[in-house]
């Protein structure tokens, strides 16, 4: 990797650390989620860099994937379960990380310690060549360990130049499904997920977080008005995912817009993830960069190593 790519991934990963603990530092009962989003998604903006994804906000038993709309009236409470995933980009070097924060409780410190653990584990083996399946054998020992279980249907991923999902999955079992080996240089979030359920996620409800599909298609698109609204789309969000708040001003109608594209199968609406036993979920998420005899964390925070 040169090193003006490598100091684009270091950076969009400081950057993503500084907004994710702001962002999880000021949640708190009775205050918003479009508050907390809003703040993440400003500090990445204000250090001039690019949005990889919408700012995830999941609660309780749902794992991941919801962002609130703009006028959405959601706020914490105490108890809840709280990931905050975040995504900041360089000039499309992405960073990708996530913590799990209890508000103003207790109870679920050991499930959090569980995916902290099982990520940490994770990075110690990271390298060049190493089987993911052993990783995720490891990942899957120690979540047990700590009396949960890894979400099987959930992994991380490598990351490319504009692409948040490049191909190669990390798991977070020890699966004969996953036998890909990293080679130097490459970027891949790793992200398990703990939970006091059954450890499988389902798909729930809308997520308000959307994704263009292959533009190949779009070059035939006869519908006049859905092509200039793509192109809009691609424009400001190249093939990143972005949360239909993102959309006003930028597309007339924007919900009705989105529903039409949905419809047409031009982009994907994401679904919710939920624990199909309705457990409890934490989560844990660093990028990292493989390197000649290890691993290159990019999303440490100012407490971490
Ligand atoms: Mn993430
Ligand atoms: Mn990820």
């Amino acid at each position: 990797m040169n090193e003006d790519v490598f100091d684009k991934y270091m950076k969009a990963g400081r950057i993503a650390a500084t907004a994710r603990d702001t962002g999880a530092d000021h949640i708190k009962t009775g205050v918003s989620f479009s508050e907390i989003v809003n703040e993440i998604e400003s500090i990445i903006k204000d250090n001039e860099a690019g949005i990889a994804f919408p700012t995830n906000i999941s609660i309780n038993h749902i794992a991941a994937h919801f962002t609130p709309q703009t006028k959405d009236t959601h706020v914490f409470h105490k108890g809840d379960i709280v990931k905050v995933d975040v995504g900041a980009h360089v000039d499309g070097y992405i960073a990708d990380t996530a913590v799990t924060i209890e508000v103003e409780t207790n109870e679920f410190d050991s499930l959090r310690q569980a995916s902290a653990d099982a990520l940490d584990e994770a990075i110690q083996l990271m390298k060049p060549g190493v089987n993911l399946s052993q990783i995720g054998k490891k990942v899957e020992e120690t979540i047990k360990g700590h009396g949960f279980k890894p979400i099987e249907n959930l992994t991380g991923h490598s990351l490319n130049r504009y692409n948040l999902h490049s191909g190669m999955s990390v798991p977070s079992i020890a699966s004969t499904s996953f036998q890909r080996r990293p080679r130097k240089d490459d970027a891949i979030a790793v992200e398990p997920f703990a939970t006091t359920g059954s450890g499988r996620v389902i798909s729930g409800s809308g997520s308000h977080i959307y994704l263009l599909k292959n533009k190949m298609n779009f070059r035939r698109l006869r519908d006049r008005r859905s092509r200039l609204v793509i192109k809009k789309l691609q424009h400001h969000f190249h093939s990143l995912p972005f949360a239909s708040r993102w959309c006003e001003g930028i597309i007339p109608n924007a919900d009705r817009s989105l529903l039409m594209l949905e419809q047409k199968g031009m982009v994907h609406h994401f679904p919710q993830l939920v624990e199909q036993n309705k457990g409890m979920v934490s989560q844990k998420e660093h990028t990292m960069i493989v390197t000649e005899d290890g691993c290159q964390v990019t999303t440490y925070g100012k407490h971490e190593q």
